[in-house]
Formats: C-alpha cells, sequence, structure tokens
C-alpha cells in the first residue's frame, strides 16, 4: 500500500509520491494532498521530549512517506535535512521564538526545499538522465532551494532571478555556489522569470530533449517536511514545562508553512489553537471575519516574504476543514498588522529585551501579545534572520545586526551567472546547449 495523492480540484486522478513531487502543481491546477493524514499514537506524545529533532521528524516523515521509501534511505533523508537546531527562545514570560533561522540560508524554507532535494535524489538514483529543476525567484527562494540542492547527485538547477532586482545579500546565496547550480541572471523583472519557467514547463521539444521539474512551494515535498518543526516546537515547550495551552502563531503569505502545522494538529499535536499572522496583505484575516474568500493584488511592506494576495495554499486549508468556515474559524484566528505596527513592535521588543526578530516574526510575536489568554503559552515562528533584512531592522531598531559567518561566507564568494533576456527563444537555446 503506497500513498495517494490527490488534486484539491478533484478534476485529476490520485498519483504517487513520485508523481506527485515530479509534477508540483496537479494537471487540473490544483494542489495535491496526501489521501489521509495518520495520527500518531500517545506513546509518540508522552516521550517526545527525551527526544532529538532529528528523531521526532523522522517519526512524523514516516507517517507521510513511509509506504513509498525504504525506512534507511527515509531516515537518511531526514537526518541530512534536519542537520541543524531549530530551538525556542523565550522572549517574555509567556511567549517564545522557534528560531527557523539557524540552517544554510537563514530561513525556514531551508527545511523544506533540503527534503525536496534530497527526495528528488533517491527518486532519480537509477537514471542516467539528469532532473532539471527550475526556479523563478525574487529573492529568498531562489537561495534555499539553491543551497538545499546543492551537491545533490543527478539534479541541477537553474536559478531564473531579475537583474538588478534582488538585494545583494540575497544575490549572493545562489550566484557564488558553481558545481550544480546555474544562476540565470534575466533581464526583466520577476513576471518575466516566472513566465519563461511556466513557458519551459509547456514546451514540448524541450521537455523531449531534457528532464524538467518546479521546486515551487508547492510542492509537497517541501511543504509536508515543514510539519516535522511544530513536534520539534512541541518537545521544546514540554522540556521548558510550558507545553499545555499551546498557541502557535505563523506569520503567513502563501500560508504553506502554516497549513503544515495544521497537518500536525491531525497528527494529533496537542496544541489549543493557531494564529495567521499578516501583514496589510489581510486576505486571510479578511476571510476568517466574512467568510468571504476576496484575492486581491498584493502590496508591498517590510515583511515582503508575506506581500501574497492570492495565498496558493488556501485551497490545502479549505480541503483539510472540508470547505467550512465555522471549522476553520475554530482552528484558526488572524490578525494583520501595517508597517507601523511592525516597526514599533520590532523596536519595542528589541528595547525592553534585547531580543531582536525579523520584520516577519514581528507580525507573529504582535498577534501573540494582542491575543494570548492567561494560562496559555504561545510559540511564533521567527521565520527568518533578522540580518537578511539588515538595513531594514537597523533603521527600524537603532543598532547593527551582526552578520553570522555563514552568511559572510556566501558574500565572500564570486559571482557566476548567465545573462538571458527576457525573451523566451532566447532562454530555450540557452537550455538545450546545457544538454549533455
Ligand atoms: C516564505 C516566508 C514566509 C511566508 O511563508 P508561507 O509558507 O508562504 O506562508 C514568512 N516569512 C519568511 C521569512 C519567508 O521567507
Amino acid at each position: 500500500m503506497t500513498m495517494r495523492y490527490y488534486s484539491t480540484n478533484h478534476n485529476s486522478d490520485s498519483v504517487t509520491l513520485r508523481d506527485a513531487v515530479v509534477r508540483g502543481l496537479a494537471p487540473d491546477r490544483g494542489l495535491y494532498m496526501p489521501e489521509h493524514i495518520r495520527r500518531l499514537p500517545d506513546s509518540f506524545f508522552s516521550k517526545i521530549d527525551g527526544m532529538s529533532l532529528q528523531e521526532i521528524s523522522y517519526v512524523v516523515a514516516d507517517a507521510f512517506f513511509g509506504e513509498d521509501i525504504p525506512a534507511d534511505e527515509l531516515k537518511r533523508i531526514v537526518y541530512e535535512t534536519m542537520s541543524f537546531p531549530i530551538p525556542a527562545r523565550k522572549v517574555d514570560e509567556d511567549i517564545y521564538s522557534l528560531e527557523l533561522f539557524h540552517g544554510p540560508t537563514l530561513a525556514f524554507k531551508d527545511v523544506g526545499a533540503r527534503f525536496m532535494a534530497r527526495l528528488l535524489g533517491y527518486f532519480n538514483r537509477n537514471s542516467k538522465q539528469l532532473v532539471n529543476v527550475l526556479v523563478a525567484t525574487s529573492g529568498d527562494t531562489g537561495s534555499a532551494v539553491a543551497n538545499g540542492f546543492l551537491g545533490v547527485e543527478g539534479v541541477h538547477v537553474y536559478v531564473l532571478y531579475p537583474k538588478g532586482k534582488v538585494s545583494p545579500i540575497q544575490e549572493c546565496q545562489f550566484t557564488t555556489l558553481g558545481q550544480n547550480i546555474t544562476a540565470v541572471e534575466v533581464d526583466g523583472v520577476f513576471d518575466d522569470c516566472q513566465s519563461l519557467v511556466k513557458n519551459a514547463f509547456m514546451d514540448a521539444d524541450l521537455g523531449a530533449a531534457m528532464k524538467l521539474t518546479s521546486a515551487n512551494s508547492i510542492n509537497v515535498a517541501r511543504f509536508l517536511p515543514q510539519a516535522f518543526y511544530y513536534f520539534g516546537a512541541y518537545a521544546e515547550m514540554k522540556r521548558a514545562g510550558k507545553a499545555d495551552n499551546l498557541v502557535v502563531c505563523v506569520p503567513s503569505g502563501n500560508f504553506g508553512n502554516i497549513t503544515a502545522g495544521l497537518f500536525g494538529v491531525r497528527m494529533g499535536l496537542p496544541t489549543k489553537r493557531f494564529i495567521a499572522a499578516n501583514n496589510a496583505n489581510d486576505i486571510f484575516y479578511n476571510y476568517l471575519k466574512t467568510g468571504k474568500y476576496s484575492p486581491k493584488p498584493s502590496v508591498q511592506t517590510l515583511a515582503n516574504a508575506m506581500d501574497v494576495g492570492d495565498p496558493s495554499n488556501f485551497a490545502r486549508v479549505l480541503a483539510l476543514y472540508e470547505n467550512s468556515h465555522e471549522a476553520i474559524c475554530a482552528g484558526i484566528s488572524g490578525a494583520a498588522y501595517t508597517d507601523e505596527q511592525i516597526k514599533e513592535t520590532l523596536r519595542e521588543v528589541y528595547m525592553r529585551t534585547g531580543y531582536l526578530m525579523d520584520p516577519h516574526g514581528t507580525c507573529g510575536y504582535r498577534a501573540l501579545r494582542e491575543q494570548l489568554l492567561p494560562g496559555e503559552t504561545g510559540v511564533f515562528l521567527e521565520t527568518a534572520h533578522p540580518a537578511k533584512f539588515k538595513e531594514k531592522v537597523d533603521a527600524i531598531a537603532g543598532g547593527d545586526v551582526e552578520i553570522p559567518a555563514r552568511l559572510q561566507e556566501f558574500m565572500k564568494g564570486t559571482k557566476q551567472s548567465v545573462p538571458v533576456s527576457r525573451n523566451y527563444q532566447d532562454f530555450k537555446n540557452f537550455l538545450l546547449g546545457e544538454v549533455r
């Protein structure tokens, strides 16, 4: 018995894990969901505080992928993915920060990208043909994907990014790697990068010449592993004696991260409720209030990785709660903050406690501060290191954030990139020239 993955649009057949990973999006443009979500036994939760993050993650991974990947391979993939700590730091008496920024690119996307890379490497292990991953980025996704796939055999990654439109810190994280990573500098904007990638996937000639896949954030192999650290957070809180009445708050953009946490709840994770914290892009917050989902163009904010006007994983939230607005409201509450509020909170917490948050985590902290009830403990996901937003954070907090050593290492490297125009034929010719 292997796990099947169905499409949230219900107009495509269900597929195997391998097909769901290689396709990314279902043919009917729906998102893949595992057909069942296994409840973990009480014995797991009673001893979880004695387990390492890697051990916990493997138990969670086994519930999803155990039927499809041999135990020793799955264990290797999970242990390699989760090879950095994810501690919960006390910020206030009742609020903890789950620091997801100790990975190679200092943001939570490292977890999903590292897992997906290894899973794809495993699926392609007996094939002589390279798998080529195309990814368009406005900054952070490219670095997480490139670093996640770095050195993975049988896979080559092309990161397309808009020339002059990503920050120097972001750019060096995917242009200095070499090996199986090629940075493609597009003379255009992010949307041009995205349409080059989309055209390439629809191009039958190209598909015949090379194996192409995407590492989009909606991919089940990037999305599901994010459930691991919610269980890790619970273990941390249990060790601190604070695991009862736990409220988890997730700064959300495309809602992949929070949805993985909600999968955790379905697997038995003992939490009281979840909060989705938004910036000024308050589509989900409005949905909770009105029951109507009204996507709108995104607006630019300080927490720019959450500038999403039509969260792609909303379909997964609906599927998880069988389209019931009432059930969604019972499990998740919302919050939305302006840039002014983000600045005010980031500064206040730094001045009062010395703890420096990034603008995304700040939304999470503030929602807990406003919504926690007496007797509850809150954990917010600190989704990135403040140094990734150094200029902004320094200006707000009046400090000088130290850039962690691994980020400085990237900045020392030599930039290597292939320039292409925004014309699809140019990009196609370049890719065809790469076939070996
Ligand atoms: C991607 C990202 C988010 C949003 O996560 P979603 O899964 O899209 O909701 C929040 N913070 C940071 C720093 C990110 O990079």
